[in-house]
């Protein structure tokens, strides 16, 4: 099948698909983004991923002015075309071409740029046997809870987990704490049971799969805490897991070689797993 991507109006060919060589999103990483699942033919929270993108648009100064209702039918139909049920909507915007000038040029006329892929988004094998992850610094701007393309520090350590054989890798700050994945949100769930992810502050992205497992923990009555925590705590933990749209919640038994609990998936995650695809067979929150 022939991949169709959305380029500012148009349905294109994927591989003749093309922004101009002076859009500042290729130059300066100038424009945010957001990956939007889809499950059965129905978006997972759509509408807090367009809230979590015009919160970034505005965090950037990026006047970017059509209705999210105009923004959803073409989220739609990049799917239809794709041929997408499974999988995710990939959605960009940058602050568009102009001649190349760190400065914000006086006039420019946003990018918009969707593409589609269809993806398992429940792995049966990954949550059968957990994944191993590593941990790295974070070596971020100040400002990852903006959906900034700029990512080539969560490339550079996606690409580190690759070569030491892990899924993925939990970035720490300076004071030791993990903050986040390279493109999931980290949790664990401690000896005493309570379950801990970073509070959503400028130091990370507050994925929106992190708040729809909030929702889903909130209405099941178990312990939690949104405060940092370190990596010796998360390696003593007795459970670890990570979220993101693409991967919805997956379990973790290895960090840095060190295995946890018993170096299986541990049974709050993969309960939370259950429980999180129920939430998102419907939509999520969701009332787009
Ligand atoms: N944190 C980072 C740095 C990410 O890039 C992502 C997703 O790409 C997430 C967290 C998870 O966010 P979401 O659940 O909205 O996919």
């Amino acid at each position: 099948m022939s991949r169709i991507a959305y380029v500012n109006g148009r349905y294109l060919a994927h591989r003749d698909a093309r922004v101009h060589v002076e859009d500042r999103g290729y130059q300066f990483a100038d424009g945010c983004y957001e990956v939007v699942a889809m499950r059965n033919g129905i978006f997972i929270d759509a509408a807090l991923h367009l809230q979590r993108l015009r919160r970034s648009l505005a965090a950037l100064r990026i006047d970017f002015p059509v209705k999210d209702a105009s923004l959803m039918v073409v989220m739609h139909e990049v799917a239809r075309r794709n041929l997408v049920r499974e999988g995710f909507v990939y959605l960009q915007i940058t602050r568009g071409v102009a001649p190349r000038d760190f400065a914000f040029p006086s006039k420019s006329q946003p990018s918009l740029v969707m593409t589609a892929r269809s993806k398992l988004l429940v792995d049966p094998k990954l949550m059968a046997s957990g994944i191993k992850i590593i941990t790295i610094p974070d070596q971020r701007w100040a400002r990852p809870d903006i959906k900034s393309v700029s990512l080539l520090p969560n490339a550079l350590g996606k690409e580190a987990a690759k070569q030491a054989g892990a899924y993925e890798a939990w970035q720490v700050d300076r004071d030791g704490n993990v903050t986040e994945g390279t493109s999931s949100n980290a949790w664990i769930v401690t000896k005493a049971g309570e379950v801990l992810t970073r509070q959503a502050d400028q130091g990370i992205l507050n994925g929106v799969t992190r708040l729809g497992l909030l929702r889903v923990i909130a209405a099941s009555g178990l312990q939690l805490r949104e405060r940092p925590f370190s990596v010796a705590e998360a390696k003593d933990a007795a459970e670890a897991l990570l979220t993101s749209s693409t991967n919805f919640v997956v379990p973790i038994v290895r960090i840095d070689d060190v295995p946890i609990g018993n170096a299986k998936p541990g049974p709050l995650a993969k309960k939370l797993a259950a429980s999180y695809v129920e939430y998102a067979a419907t939509g999520g929150s969701d009332k787009l």
